[in-house]
């Protein structure tokens, strides 16, 4: 997972530090040793996240983190404050400017990575939805006011996994203000409980008598239901070992005890923002696309919804310099299916055609009908080497079995021929991509079809 982030510090010994930290785990670091130099950093380039120290002479790091908090531009940028271990008030001025959350000066080296990997996936997703749902307001569709106000929004609903009473009382006394928390002390009925409910977040201790919590926390993540739900667990100090395996099972966040009630509430107001945000922006996509962006044969995106979401998906990868790789499949000899079998017949090949495409790839490609019998499939975070060999599994999965048409009555043996081509640099253009992709698709019909092109520039 790479990303870019901005690490702020007056002093240069400590920024040294973390950039060291960083680049080990192969973050891009950007660094900044005053306010102003990174809000000029935020503003012209992109950075995932902002590792934000809070002492700094002129301005402070409570101003820069509520600049960036009030700038559109900026917003959705995690801020991370490094505060001192004694100043806890501290905790509290920078939930009031909007801090995503906190590290500790020392800053341990467990709480950097896994705080920072945290926030980069879920920022991820959150401009992945955004992309899309401003993709949707560029094609004339204006319901984003909504999840604006959403994402501000606090208040949210959480489930308290936790069989201590002197723990778990403090525990939802000091949130109550902004949360409704609901105790299950009997983790054994936790799961059902959480599979029912409607909850925003879940907290889990992870010291609970007789019991594993990161089984727990497991099977949240491998039920449908409850995938996306936050899950913040609450650990012991020693416990380091546990809580890494538990991010690894993809726990979002963790508290150490003793809790401190204002750590634990920035980082359930972000949890809980994180969650509704994107069950808005889901929400929004979804209503509001589906019809004008969606073929009505085959139910994939049309032509329409590619091309304006692949220039802006095509910018992303060009910015962060990660691979993309573009797929044209065009069924082979379609006119003669048309031809021999009827129009309807041809028209359920293109359905079948449409289901088994969909279902050979990622959630994150991105698959359209371009035209009659082309298909495109664009596939961020993927080079060539890889694309080359999904776009074979999509050519033996149409080749591998007959299509059955009128009922199940015939059987038509279809083929597929693909182009591909990936990004080539800043020189590239989403025009020139399709172009060569097109080029190679030719090339796959000219040497006989039923074949994968790559495109050789
Ligand atoms: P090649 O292997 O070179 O790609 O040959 P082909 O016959 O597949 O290509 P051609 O472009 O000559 O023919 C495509 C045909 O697809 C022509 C058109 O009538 C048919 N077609 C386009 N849209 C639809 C549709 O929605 N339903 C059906 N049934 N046919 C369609
Ligand atoms: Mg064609
Ligand atoms: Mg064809």
């Amino acid at each position: 997972m790479s990303a870019r982030i901005l690490v702020v510090d007056d002093i240069p010994a400590n920024v040294k530090l973390l950039q060291a930290r960083l680049m080990a785990e192969y973050f891009e670091v950007l660094t900044a040793t005053s306010g102003p130099e990174a809000l000029q950093i935020c503003q012209a380039e992109e950075c995932d996240i902002v590792l934000l120290d809070v002492m700094m002479p002129g301005m402070d790091g409570f101003e820069v983190c509520a600049r960036l908090k009030a700038d559109p531009a900026t917003r959705h940028i995690p801020v991370v404050m490094v505060t001192a271990l004694d100043q806890p008030a501290d905790r509290v001025r920078g939930l009031q400017v909007g801090a995503d959350d906190f590290l500790t000066k020392p800053v341990s080296e467990l709480a950097l990575i896994a705080r920072v990997k945290n926030l980069v996936r879920l920022k991820r997703a959150a401009d992945e939805l955004r992309m899309r749902a401003l993709t949707n307001r560029e094609m004339g569709f204006d319901e984003m006011e909504d999840v604006e106000e959403s994402f501000r929004a606090c208040a949210g609903r959480a489930l308290l996994v936790d069989d201590r009473r002197s723990s778990y009382e403090r525990i939802a006394a000091g949130l109550s203000r902004e949360v409704e928390v609901t105790v299950e002390p009997y983790p054994e009925d936790a799961l059902f409980r959480i599979a029912d409910g409607d909850f925003d977040l879940v907290m889990i201790s992870l010291s609970l008598e007789g019991f594993d919590s990161l089984r727990l926390c497991s099977q949240l993540r491998s039920l449908e239901r409850t995938r996306s739900l936050p899950i913040l667990l609450i650990a012991e100090p020693e416990d380091d070992q546990r809580l890494v395996r538990g991010l690894e099972i993809g726990v979002n966040d963790y508290i150490q005890r003793p809790v401190d009630q204002n750590e634990l509430l920035a980082r359930v107001r972000t949890q809980v923002r994180r969650k509704r945000y994107g069950d808005n922006l889901r929400a929004a996509v979804r209503e509001t696309m589906e019809q004008a962006v969606t073929d009505e044969l085959t139910g994939l995106h049309n032509r329409r919804y590619l091309m304006t979401h692949l220039e802006s998906s095509f910018q992303q990868s060009l910015q962060r310099r990660s691979a993309m790789t573009l797929l044209i499949c065009d069924i082979d000899f379609f006119k003669s299916i048309n031809d021999s079998y009827g129009h309807d017949a041809g028209d359920e090949v293109l359905k079948e055609f449409a289901r088994r495409l969909r279902r050979s790839l990622r959630g994150l490609d991105l698959v359209c009908r371009y035209g009659g019998e082309e298909f495109v499939v664009v596939m961020p975070e993927t080079d060539m080497s890889l694309a080359f060999g999904v776009a074979e599994r999509v050519r033996l999965t149409i080749a591998s079995e007959p299509f059955l048409v009128e009922g199940g009555a015939r059987a038509i043996d279809v083929t597929v021929s693909v182009g591909a081509a990936c990004l080539e640099g800043p020189d590239d253009t989403v025009e020139k991509l399709i172009k060569r992709a097109d080029t190679a698709l030719y090339a796959a019909k000219r040497k006989g079809r039923n074949r994968v092109v790559a495109d050789a520039a």
